[in-house]
């Protein structure tokens, strides 16, 4: 195979969504897997909906998620400049050398026009799209709609015959004649659309395989008639690219997820603390898997094994619970520096530690890491199971469905006791707290683990899901854990 070249090509609209960071991750993963080369480029051309915060968020997540481009912002390269904004004139040459050769033609139609026609068409039970009336004007005509003052539409001649191509997920393709007609490629004020830009920059730079949702599938025909029209006015190379259509996600319902579902929004998924490897892998499952036995990988091990035949056309649902207990996985996977390094951001923006931190939070830090890493599946869990350790006194809170079930009369009491026991203690370690707190609890009060230490759990750490009980007071140290035990009651 000649060096596979596949990219990545959002419009920065809205906040980046989970279907395109699935269809950056394989175009990533199939060039990766082949050696060759990814190109992220940004389609910008409508100013009306693009937006620099969103095209922000683009860069922002992709450096996220880690999947790194060969060419495109910020690293350049040889097709630049890759946002379209900036390849206005490229877009405005190929369209008129298109004309120039006949492949392309101004259509005058007004919208009221093109209307009545498409209603007629329906009624008679004929293909509804352009039918093609401005297709062969002569100049005279062409002259007198421009006397009107009639600003015309750039549209393609596609040319009259069936379309089949082959998709490398779903197969043989074809689109009967009649239903792919002339279509728009610049605007009566000039801009240029999406079916043109989109193709050319292809063209350009060289892409060799098209990674794209289904809903594009219908645009492939008119894109490969475009590009056996760029071949005979020698805009790229000649080729036309493969193109590999990726199916529909769907969530709740088995409805398509649309870009505005909650469980869409990609930042969504930093801000509540998943790892970008853990993502990714859940968003590699959405129709493709590794083996029938395994859902679980690194990166390194879906580069390796990244077959597109092995992408599944069916839709793929999106299981929250399983994107979780999948991050899990690769939490327990990261070694402990490695957690605690990425828990430092989320504990420092719930405004628990400072930036950087004192030497004090490291050093507590380091103690208290290895007592979750093991626990939890979310960053942000870790940051609530944490919390008690950095939070301040004056802000220290005991969650109240929590308070309601462990610090009734029978509760306080444990507590109490708990105090007593605890406050002549002559060494503060986890060893000496545990012996301490079983002595008076389970053999004095004959209480169940359970029913003792509950209470004090929830006393200390504010909530019935913390990490260890011992260690945690250990860390917490002899003066806080008083207090609270004392506060509490
Ligand atoms: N800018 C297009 C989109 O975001 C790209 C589609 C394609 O991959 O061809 O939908």
């Amino acid at each position: 195979m000649a060096e596979v070249i596949t990219r990545f090509c959002p419009s920065p609209t809205g906040n980046p969504h989970v279907g395109m960071a699935r269809t950056a991750l394989f175009s990533w993963a199939f060039a990766r897997h082949h050696g060759g080369r990814f190109v992220f480029r940004i389609e910008d051309t409508d100013a009306s909906r693009d937006s620099e915060e969103s095209y922000g968020l683009l860069v922002d997540v992709m450096h996220w998620l880690g999947l790194d481009w060969d060419e495109g912002p910020e690293v350049g390269g040889p097709n630049g400049p890759y946002r379209q904004s900036e390849r206005m004139d490229i877009y405005a040459d190929v369209a008129q050398r298109l004309l120039d050769a006949g492949l392309a033609y101004k259509a005058y139609d007004t919208a009221e026009e093109l209307e009545e026609r498409r209603e007629k068409a329906r009624a008679e039970g004929r293909a509804s799209g352009y039918d093609g009336l401005h297709r062969d004007l002569t100049p005279e005509q062409r002259q007198a709609f421009e006397a009107e003052g009639r600003e015309p539409v750039i549209r393609f001649a596609m040319p009259l015959k069936d379309w089949t191509f082959t998709d490398l997920v779903r197969g043989d393709i074809t689109f009967g004649a009649e239903n792919v007609q002339d279509f728009v490629i610049v605007r009566a004020n000039g801009q240029p659309l999406y079916t043109l830009t989109n193709p050319t920059d292809d063209a350009l730079m060289g892409v060799t395989h098209v990674l794209r949702g289904e809903d594009l599938l219908s645009s492939t025909p008119r894109q490969i008639a475009l590009y056996e029209a760029f071949a005979q006015i020698g805009v790229g190379n000649g080729s036309t690219p493969e193109f590999a259509h990726l199916p529909y996600v769907t969530g709740a319902g088995n409805r398509k997820l649309s870009k505005r579902d909650p469980e869409s929004n990609l930042l969504g998924y930093r801000d509540q603390g998943f790892l970008p490897e853990g993502l990714l892998n859940y968003l590699a499952l959405l129709g493709w898997s590794i083996a029938d036995d395994r859902d679980v990988f690194t990166l390194d091990e879906l580069v390796e094994a990244f077959e597109i035949g092995r992408v599944n056309p069916n839709p793929a649902r999106f299981d929250l619970q399983k994107c979780e207990a999948i991050n899990g996985s690769h939490m327990r996977l990261l070694p402990v520096d490695e957690v605690r390094d990425r828990l430092v951001p989320y504990l420092q923006s719930a405004g628990l530690v400072g930036d950087p931190l004192t030497a004090e939070q490291a050093t507590l830090l380091d103690a208290a890491v290895p007592l979750v890493n093991e626990r939890m599946a979310l960053l942000t869990e870790g940051v609530d199971m944490l919390r008690f350790l950095f939070v301040s006194d004056d802000d220290f809170v005991i969650d109240e469905a929590d308070r309601a079930k462990q610090l009734d009369d029978a509760g306080l009491d444990v507590v109490r006791a708990a105090h007593a026991a605890l406050e002549g203690l002559g060494e503060w370690t986890t060893e000496a707290i545990e012996g301490a707190l079983r002595g008076a609890l389970v053999d004095d009060l004959g209480l169940k683990p359970r029913v003792a230490f509950g209470p004090v759990r929830v006393a200390v750490t504010g909530s019935r899901i913390s990490p260890p009980l011992f260690e945690s007071l250990e860390l917490l140290g002899r003066e806080r854990s008083l207090r609270r035990l004392a506060d509490a009651v």
